[in-house]
């Protein structure tokens, strides 16, 4: 399936030329490793007259750059990102996941969602992720095997999508990852790092032992060359055959017997869950911040809801005139957040399976309700962050659940010349999803995003397993609407953190008026559960002290956000890619 060779094949030095920043690979391994204060590189700014695309690799970047350069619109560079990213940022994103999609057409006037969330199996039941005795099963325990594997959506949204809106021929929108996959592209220093980073974990299962070491066991290394002739191929398949091509006959077949016949955490997908997955059209979720609209994904994401109440919270406070630079500013960012973060964890998840007071959370009444208890001027105790009650369309109590994400994910923005715009966050759940391998692509580990408890107390969890469900997601691709037109699309990968992420570039582009290279780059200081995550080597350092005597529990590390973000403005597009991870904004 694999060669790899230590040279740099020439039609890739063009590419790698593209990298924004010449930080951004040491920033990369950077970010692996904990704790170390490294601080954050500034990021590039990208100009643009008609186009741009940003997104987390560079050879994703100008695949898709290129379909937009021939005339193809928003919705075609999607798929030549999409399938360019499954092939160099593997551990992130893939046929084998999930994403959503907020996208504003420019011939309608409007943002609309597609939910390409995966499914959990028609098999599992609520206790999927409890051991013999009814007790949670350990994370890393859930996660590696079959049995966290989801119905995949990501190959349906890019079809079905694409069948609606997209303009060039489909099947010319691989070549750029076919091409790659059998000529072979270059191993990035973060996809090395990663590598290594995983160790045995990723050799559980011989699929992934096969691609990622070599045949002495060693990890690969950046810079080595890398083909992948079984992704090539799969590609090649959906090329021809649509999505159908993918959902059932010998890619299907092969994807559930992966997760069946997983050694030691066999899951329950069938070819029954896969023929039968839909991706789904959804209204935007928005909320209006201080005269601007910011939409995003409703559920199964709480994304748009949780940055949705943390900037309602925030508009009743003067954060413009306090500033970044101010514990102030943080202890109300921080408090907003937890109490966000409260309601979150108690009534949001799939809401094809319960309801959700989604317009209850985003009433203004509400969120200046809950914008009065940061009047004490001191960090809220943990007793204060306790779930509201907001109003329902009837009435209804779940428990608390105890979803757990970690880390990987990407994020990619595209504006076309007719000005529509795409802003998607991809996933296949943690770091190489559940380490099953099919195909030349990874299963993801999604299932893990719901609760693995069933009840709190006796009272049902809203994040529950169930079968057909979608686990709740943290996901916010945004797009921020100024007088019914696009002004700037931002997203990110991290986590639960992923929320923070993007709450905070919306108050530093909205309230401190940053520039886009500004809001991907600043610091980060994150508060979900009461612990303030302070990142390391930059000036959030500084507010550790003073954030420590308003009574909060301060943590200092590192943080894996890769934000990326375009602005459109009367004279052109400006772009901009985190320079924590590797990725470029890349226009004409
Ligand atoms: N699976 C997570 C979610 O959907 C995202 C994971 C990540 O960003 O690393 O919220």
């Amino acid at each position: 399936m694999r060669a790899i060779s230590l040279g740099l094949l020439s039609t890739l030095s063009m590419a790698s030329s593209l990298i924004a920043s010449p930080l951004a690979a040491q920033q990369a391994s950077d970010a692996m490793a904990p704790e170390r204060a490294t601080g954050v590189a500034t990021a590039e700014r990208a100009e643009a007259k008609t186009f741009m695309v940003a997104a987390a690799n560079p050879l994703a970047a100008a695949a898709g750059r290129d379909v937009l350069a021939r005339g193809g619109n928003a919705i075609d560079a999607m798929v030549a990102v999409q399938s360019v990213l499954g092939l160099v940022e593997p551990q992130s994103s893939g046929l084998g996941g999930g994403a959503f999609l907020v996208y504003y057409d420019a011939s309608s006037g409007k943002v609309t969602t597609f939910d390409g969330r995966e499914t959990a199996p028609m098999e599992a039941t609520p206790k999927l992720f409890l051991d013999d005795q009814g007790q949670p099963l350990k994370f890393m325990d859930a996660v590696v095997g079959g049995r966290s594997v989801g119905t995949p959506g990501t190959v349906k949204l890019l079809h079905e999508v694409h069948s609606k809106l997209g303009k060039a021929e489909w099947a010319g929108l691989f070549d750029p990852a076919i091409k790659l996959a059998s000529e072979g592209f270059e191993v990035s220093p973060r996809l090395a790092t990663l590598v290594a980073a995983e160790g045995d974990r990723l050799k559980t299962y011989e699929g992934t032992t096969g691609y990622f070491f070599d045949d002495a066991g060693a990890p690969l290394q950046a810079g080595n060359v890398l083909k992948n002739e079984d992704y090539a191929q799969t590609l090649r398949t959906i090329a021809a055959g649509g999505a159908n091509a993918f959902y059932e006959g010998a890619i299907a077949e092969a994807i559930v017997k992966t997760v069946r016949e997983a050694e030691g955490n066999p899951g329950v997908l069938s070819l029954a869950d896969l023929a039968n997955y839909r991706i789904k059209e959804r209204e935007a979720v928005c909320l209006t911040y201080r005269a601007l609209d910011v939409c995003g994904m409703g559920p199964p994401s709480s994304g748009a809801a949780a940055v949705g109440q943390i900037l309602g919270i925030l508009e009743n406070f003067d954060l413009r005139n306090l500033g970044p630079r101010n514990p102030e500013s943080w202890r109300l960012i921080g408090d907003a957040q937890r109490l966000a973060f409260a309601d979150r964890e108690r009534y949001l998840a799939d809401t094809d399976f319960v309801p959700a007071p989604i317009k209850g959370l985003l009433a203004k009444e509400y969120l200046s309700g809950r914008a009065s208890l940061l009047d004490t001027k001191k960090a809220l105790s943990k007793d204060a962050v306790t779930a509201g009650e907001p109003t329902w369309d009837h009435a209804l109590l779940f428990g608390e659940g105890d979803a757990i994400e970690l880390p990987s994910t990407s994020h990619f923005v595209i504006v076309d010349a007719q000005g529509n715009v795409v802003s998607m966050t991809t996933t296949i759940e943690n770091g190489f999803g559940s380490r099953l391998m099919t195909n030349g692509f990874l299963l993801n580990n999604e299932l893990t995003d719901f609760s693995f408890k069933t009840h709190a107390d006796g009272i049902p969890v809203a994040n529950r397993v169930e079968p057909g469900k979608r686990p709740r997601s943290s996901m916010s691709p945004t797009i921020v609407m100024k007088d019914g037109k696009p002004l700037l699309a931002v997203g990110s990968p991290g986590g639960s953190q992923i929320i923070g992420y993007v709450a905070q570039a919306l108050v530093a582009y909205i309230d401190w008026q940053m520039p886009v290279e500004e809001i991907v780059a600043m610091p980060h200081l994150i508060n979900r559960f009461g612990t303030y995550d302070l990142e390391a080597g930059t000036w959030a350092e500084e507010m550790a002290e003073p954030l420590q005597s308003l009574g909060y529990e301060v943590k200092v590390g590192e943080m894996n956000s890769g934000l990326h973000a375009i602005e459109l403005t009367p004279s052109g597009l400006l772009g901009s890619a985190d320079p924590r991870r590797e990725g470029v904004a890349l226009g004409e």
